[in-house]
């Protein structure tokens, strides 16, 4: 009966493996919405065994070659074992370059995106970070390995719960919120960072007034097929300079300064 059971449960793994890499092989963001549904969060008691550390390293290795230069980045990318914050159905995936489903039709960004966002914020030891959008918490751990201090929020309940734990028991010392993070987290700015991991329509003003005076934001702004990223970085109480850097696909920020919520 119980090798019954753990057949079954190997078959879902393998059938929703086969719909994600069908899915994102033909670009059909459906298909990894439907699997995504259907998995669960790794636990964290996972090992990081020497394979896994391998293939991080290589990974690594394809950042740089891909033109992430700053050492810091990627030697905090070499320290965090990704497969830790998947579904184990992708462990075999973890050190691809490519975004992966989560739970709640959301998903952990691609290593590049996450290299890319961390190198443009500039993170040093100690600073006070906001980070908008959760998600399985792998960014957040990115750059908690810098040395920030990391504030984190997230709008989907059951993430926030899943990953809060997780982090916990990893013993993480990053501060996980419930919310709209579109509205920032107003009793504990200014921050000296603020990183949106989920594509916004416009540059939330109140995520603005949260940075303090030379503090920066990277945010992915633009439509819901694509974003452009873009470093804001506050220079006064009412001056900003914008920079726009390269093109990336995310799932949406929805919210009271995002996108409508109507899913
Ligand atoms: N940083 C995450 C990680 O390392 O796994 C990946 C983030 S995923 C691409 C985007 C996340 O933003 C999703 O978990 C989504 O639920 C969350 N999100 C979208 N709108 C949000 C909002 N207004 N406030 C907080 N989180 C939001």
């Amino acid at each position: 009966m119980m090798c019954a059971k753990i057949g079954l449960k190997e078959h879902k793994r393998l059938f929703l493996r086969i719909i994600y890499r069908l899915a994102t092989d033909y670009r059909c963001g459906y298909g990894v919405i439907f699997a995504s549904r259907f998995l669960q969060p790794m636990s964290p008691s996972i090992p990081d065994s020497f394979r896994h550390q391998g293939l991080r390293q290589q990974l690594v290795k394809e950042l740089n070659a891909k033109g992430i230069s700053d050492a810091r980045v990627l030697a905090a990318l070499g320290r965090v074992p990704r497969h830790v914050f998947l579904d184990t159905a992708f462990t075999e995936l973890a050190y691809t370059d490519q975004a992966m489903p989560i739970g709640a039709g959301q998903t952990i960004s691609q290593p590049y995106t996450v290299a890319f966002q961390t190198a443009l914020l500039g993170v040093e030891e100690r600073m006070k970070v906001l980070e908008i959008g959760t998600g399985s918490g792998y960014q957040a751990c990115v750059l908690e390995e810098l040395g920030a201090r990391v504030y984190s929020i997230e709008r989907q309940r059951a993430l926030y719960h899943a990953t809060r734990e997780r982090l916990l028991h990893m013993g993480r010392k990053i501060k996980v919120y419930f919310g709209d993070g579109t509205l920032g987290l107003p009793s504990f700015a200014p921050f000296d960072r603020i990183i949106v991991t989920a594509g916004a329509p416009v540059v939330p003003q109140t995520l603005i007034l949260q940075l303090k005076i030379g503090g920066s934001m990277v945010i992915p702004v633009g439509d819901e097929e694509s974003q452009n990223m873009m470093r804001i970085t506050r220079t006064s109480e009412s001056d900003v300079v914008q920079e726009t850097f390269e093109q990336f696909r995310f799932v949406p920020l929805l919210g009271q300064e995002g996108w409508r919520d109507s899913r």
